[in-house]
């Protein structure tokens, strides 16, 4: 088990679309690494790039609710059709901590998508687990909830936006001069 670095607002890497699976042979030790970091930090859904992978991946656990009893792996993701009635719901983001906003999506949609097995699935879904797989979809797709609200509302967190993505840029050089072997 290995719990990897969320990655924050302000990393390249969450701005880009994410390249789809192809192998299929570590993903397994992948996942799992994803879904333990993912409870370390205390969140229900986590997309690849949030731990710097460019892998069109991500996994969901809303276990603690009534809808589900099972934790979800998707991969290689499309939404399908969305359903037109759409409701606000209060969603925070592990990449950009310190912020919640409401975010309107609609309320059921169809997926497709693979498991690890490989197998393809076009599946129905609504309520929180809806909403966690637009969330993560997004992500892949280099989309923040902060693209999601209007204007008005995303220039009330620009100070906010500008610290989070500071620190992530020190971030980055650190981790770069640690793989170069020198310790600053
Ligand atoms: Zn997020």
């Amino acid at each position: 088990m290995s719990i990897l670095d969320i990655v924050h607002y302000g990393d390249p890497i969450l701005k880009k679309k994410c390249n789809p699976v192809t192998d299929f042979k570590k993903i397994t030790k992948i996942i799992d690494d994803m879904f333990d970091s993912m409870y370390e930090a205390e969140g229900i859904g986590l997309a690849a790039n949030q731990v710097g992978l460019d892998m069109h991946l991500f996994v969901v656990d809303i276990s603690h609710t009534d809808e589900t009893d099972q934790t979800h792996i998707f991969i290689n993701s499309t939404i399908m059709n969305k359903n037109d009635d759409e409701e606000y719901f209060q969603e925070g983001c592990l990449s950009i901590p310190g912020i919640t906003l409401d975010v309107l999506r609609p309320k059921k949609i169809t997926l497709k998508y693979q498991t690890p097995d490989q197998k393809w699935h076009e599946k129905k879904f609504d309520g929180l687990l809806a909403r966690a797989i637009q969330h993560e979809i997004d992500h892949l797709n280099g989309v923040f909830i902060i693209d999601r609200v209007d204007h008005k509302h995303r220039k009330k967190y620009k100070k906010d936006l500008k610290s989070i993505a500071s620190i992530q840029a020190k971030k980055r050089v650190e981790k770069k001069s640690k793989e170069k072997g020198f310790f600053l």
